[in-house]
């Protein structure tokens, strides 16, 4: 006893959180706004008011080059974010030099987690592509399908079947008979339709392909982003390991493409709605890291007059349609969420999701 008193005076003398072991989130979920910069979220809190985005303390700022090129396109940027490695623009988490680079899924597979991917894009687009795929170019879609509908990945929403239907069916882009939802009905429940989708049981499981190619626009899309990962999070967090999902609101980045404001700041307002569903899970589980970033911010987007009361940008500017070398920012909350804060590189968000994913071992 007599020796014991000095050390627990000693221990008193540290903080708790000192004492405690490093904090290892069960379940991530990492939100990517494609062509998202500060300005456009800016818009997006000038028009909404308060964001969900607002809800996160642990804030960083990442560079975004790719291997290649100081301006990065998705697929690049996308796979360093699930790989961890930088590659060229156009590549599908592979090196410069060919090789398949690991991702967070296949790295949350190999400890029994969960996995997921929402996208309001076709699945087969660069962003969702790079954390199934593993293919040189973005443009190769009907193999980035073929790739995806053997990936195991337990659920898949947003559009595109269009790559997974054989030539014979109508709107079909395969060249040849493969039947990708036919092959994937085997092991898993298959969804076209938003009643489909609403009249979807207590599934472990699911492809929603809800159309031909991209999804609708933000206010048009039929089950909407938020309705789907809604839907993501409650399959996926039935599996007792935890779970990784990805969550991209794909079409910020066309709105600047078009030089859209308008199309823009829906477009960031229903992804903020999103981000609002994986809070009100996060919060009651207190076991789920969340990462909101973006590949690249598009469109040099500028913010010139508006009004803060009467909610609205007046006036905007574009300085171009391309993507721009901005450092976008990093927004985390969860368990490992001070991992975040500072400015880095894309390469540290896939390499240290996939550090948890290692250390979950
Ligand atoms: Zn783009």
């Amino acid at each position: 006893m007599k020796r014991l008193i000095p050390f627990l005076f000693f221990l008193s003398c540290f903080p708790v959180h000192a004492l405690e072991a490093p904090q290892i989130p069960k379940n991530i979920i990492l939100f990517i706004g494609d062509g998202m910069g500060i300005a456009q979220i800016t818009a997006g809190k000038i028009v909404k008011g308060r964001l969900n985005l607002e809800e996160f303390k642990h804030i960083g700022l990442v560079m975004t080059f790719s291997q290649n090129d100081m301006v990065t396109d998705s697929a690049a940027a996308g796979t360093a974010m699930a790989t961890g490695y930088k590659t060229d623009n156009y590549t599908i988490s592979m090196s410069s030099d060919g090789k398949p680079l690991k991702t967070v899924i296949e790295y949350a597979k190999d400890v029994n987690k969960a996995t997921g991917l929402v996208a309001s894009s076709s699945i087969t687009h660069a962003t969702p592509a790079v954390f199934a795929a593993h293919v040189d170019s973005r443009k190769k879609h009907t193999i980035i399908a073929e790739q995806i509908a053997t990936s195991g990945i337990e659920v898949i929403f947003g559009g595109g079947w269009q790559y997974f239907v054989p030539n014979t069916t109508a709107g079909s882009k395969r060249a040849d008979h493969k039947n990708l939802l036919a092959d994937l009905a085997h092991s898993t429940q298959v969804i076209r339709t938003e009643e489909e989708f609403n009249n979807l049981g207590d599934v472990d499981s699911v492809v929603g392909l809800f159309s031909r190619g991209h999804l609708s626009k933000a206010n048009k899309r039929k089950p909407g982003l938020p309705e789907l990962t809604r839907k993501a999070i409650k399959i996926l967090s039935k599996n007792d390991n935890g779970f990784f999902l990805m969550v991209e609101g794909s079409q910020i980045d066309w709105a600047g493409h078009d030089n859209n404001q308008d199309e823009l700041i829906a477009e960031m307002i229903d992804f903020d709605d999103t981000i609002g569903v994986a809070l009100d899970f996060a919060k009651i589980d207190s076991q789920t890291l969340i990462l909101v970033t973006a590949d690249h911010e598009t469109g040099g987007f500028a913010i010139h007059d508006g009004s803060i009361n009467a909610k609205k940008v007046t006036e905007s500017e574009f300085t171009g349609s391309k993507h721009t070398a901005e450092m976008v920012p990093v927004f985390a909350y969860g368990p490992g969420a001070s991992e975040f804060s500072g400015i880095g590189d894309n390469t540290k968000i896939g390499k240290t999701i996939i550090k948890y994913m290692k250390q979950a071992l």
